[in-house]
């Protein structure tokens, strides 16, 4: 355990050399870091010995929690057997096979191939080299749109972020690439008309990917991409009749379906991928996080045989990997991670359990003041805040009073992200009633903190 003085020392140091991802950097000099120094289970520990449950799973990613022994020895006696090797040179290794066998295993039947990465930034960027590298090998080269969705994140790397559609990372200095459209995002709360229902929003939302194919014609198409629930631009989850009528659209054109799991796979919704939950067809999927508990970076896309045969039938090379594209080490923990979630059935527990506590929960927050609407699917959680309840007027300044909330729930031992001036949150697929009942206490405290802090803004 560290000292009020180590702590300072890290601050500083961190302050003079460490630049974070996607951070304020002024401001965070200024506020000073949080050292997050152990974790366990459901709860990490900051440097001044504070308990936190980490109501993030990290970043939606440590499903197992923290800190099992299991993954930290299956990653021991891989690296003592074989720490690193590449599968570039017609080599390959036993955890790399195993893991991809695995994936097949409990993927959609149409996934059986796995290429692999370490980010879920560069698991979509193969993704877009696969699609556009499929239609070539098609004979239909001029394919190369892919549609995505406004505030959906699919990574962070040039082409994962010209995929994602968010305003604020296109607006940065780098040029986005070309060839990405985005259409409105299935976020009934914000963008339903007066008196649309969620079951006509769905209809509409989804019918905005034909109008985009037929805006930019079809023959220019060559996928949609979309994350079964986006996650990073607030959980916002579709209505019902959203996914049956994208998957509608995308038969009728055509075109390929890219469903981003970097959040949904590995049993957050109570299956293994999102995709079955909604029960859409995907021709890759793309993951990361999880499939490691987050404990080792390791990422990877799931391919369609189809896909795969149209490779195969060419004589020509794929030019693309990474150099921890299949990493023994990282492989050797996700074949033990995904093992542990099938051992103690946490996949079937959020849908039995978790979902229905989650939503049960977050149900008690939506008569506060500060509350426009609490969602849930499975272990995906949000509770927006607004300043009317009724017109659902938000706050001036965007962020402000999420920040303001994110660090009234700090203060009470619990990790929610704000996404703007939405919390959201993705525990790990272990919490039992006891993580629910002080997650439940610390959100009260918090709202009612955030309340007396921003009262004079809500309407009378
Ligand atoms: N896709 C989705 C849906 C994500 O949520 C994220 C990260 N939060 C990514 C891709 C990018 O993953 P990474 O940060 O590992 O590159």
């Amino acid at each position: 355990m560290t000292n009020q003085y180590q702590t300072a020392q890290y601050r500083e140091l961190d302050a003079l050399h460490h630049l974070h991802p996607f951070s304020h950097h002024k401001s965070l000099r200024e506020a000073g870091v949080r050292v997050i120094v152990r974790g366990d289970g459901p709860y990490i520990w900051d440097s001044e010995g504070h308990r936190i449950l980490d109501g993030m799973a990290g970043l939606w990613t440590a499903n197992l929690g923290h800190s099992r022994r299991e993954l930290a020895e299956a990653a021991y006696q891989q690296m003592l057997e074989l720490p690193f090797y590449n599968t570039f040179f017609k080599t390959t290794h036993p955890p790399v096979v195993a893991l991809a066998r695995k994936l097949a295993e409990i993927a959609p039947e149409n996934l059986n191939q796995v290429f692999f990465g370490s980010s879920g930034s560069e698991s979509n960027d193969t993704a877009i080299r696969l699609i556009r590298h499929y239609w070539a090998l098609k004979g239909e080269p001029k394919r190369k749109i892919i549609i995505s969705r406004k505030n959906a994140y699919h990574g962070s790397t040039i082409a994962a972020a010209s995929m994602s559609g968010m305003a604020h990372m296109h607006l940065h200095s780098y040029p986005v690439y070309e060839g990405f459209r985005h259409i409105m995002d299935p976020y009934w709360y914000g963008e339903a008309k007066d008196g649309e229902s969620p079951a006509e929003f769905g209809l509409r939302a989804a019918r905005a990917l034909e109008d985009e194919i037929l805006a930019v014609g079809p023959e220019n198409v060559a996928a949609f991409a979309g994350e079964p629930v986006e996650g990073a631009g607030g959980v916002k989850i579709a209505p019902e009749t959203y996914w049956p009528e994208i998957q509608r659209i995308v038969d009728k054109y055509g075109i390929l379906l890219l469903a981003d799991e970097v959040i949904t796979g590995f049993g957050r919704l109570g299956t293994w991928f999102g995709s079955q939950h909604y029960g859409i067809r995907p021709n890759l999927i793309t993951f990361a996080k999880a499939v490691t508990s987050g404990y080792l970076p390791l990422s990877g896309v799931l391919v369609d045989d189809k896909i795969v045969a149209t490779i195969l039938a060419h004589d020509d090379d794929f030019h693309h990997g990474y150099t921890f594209s299949g990493h023994p080490v990282a492989c050797a923990v996700a074949l033990k991670n995904l093992e542990i979630i099938e051992r103690e059935k946490l996949v079937p527990r959020v849908k039995e359990f978790g979902a229905p506590a989650l939503a049960k929960m977050l149900a008690k927050f939506k008569d506060h003041p500060l509350v426009g609407e609490v969602r849930s699917v499975g272990l995906l959680g949000a509770i927006e805040l607004v300043a009317d309840k009724r017109t659902r007027r938000r706050f001036d300044n965007p962020g402000r009073v999420g920040l303001i909330c994110r660090d009234h729930f700090f203060g009470e031992g619990f990790i929610m992200r704000a996404v703007f001036d939405t919390m959201v949150m993705s525990p790990p697929l272990i919490w039992t009633e006891t993580q629910f009942d002080e997650a439940e206490a610390a959100i009260k405290r918090a709202l009612d903190l955030t309340l007396e802090n921003v009262a004079g803004e809500l309407a009378a």
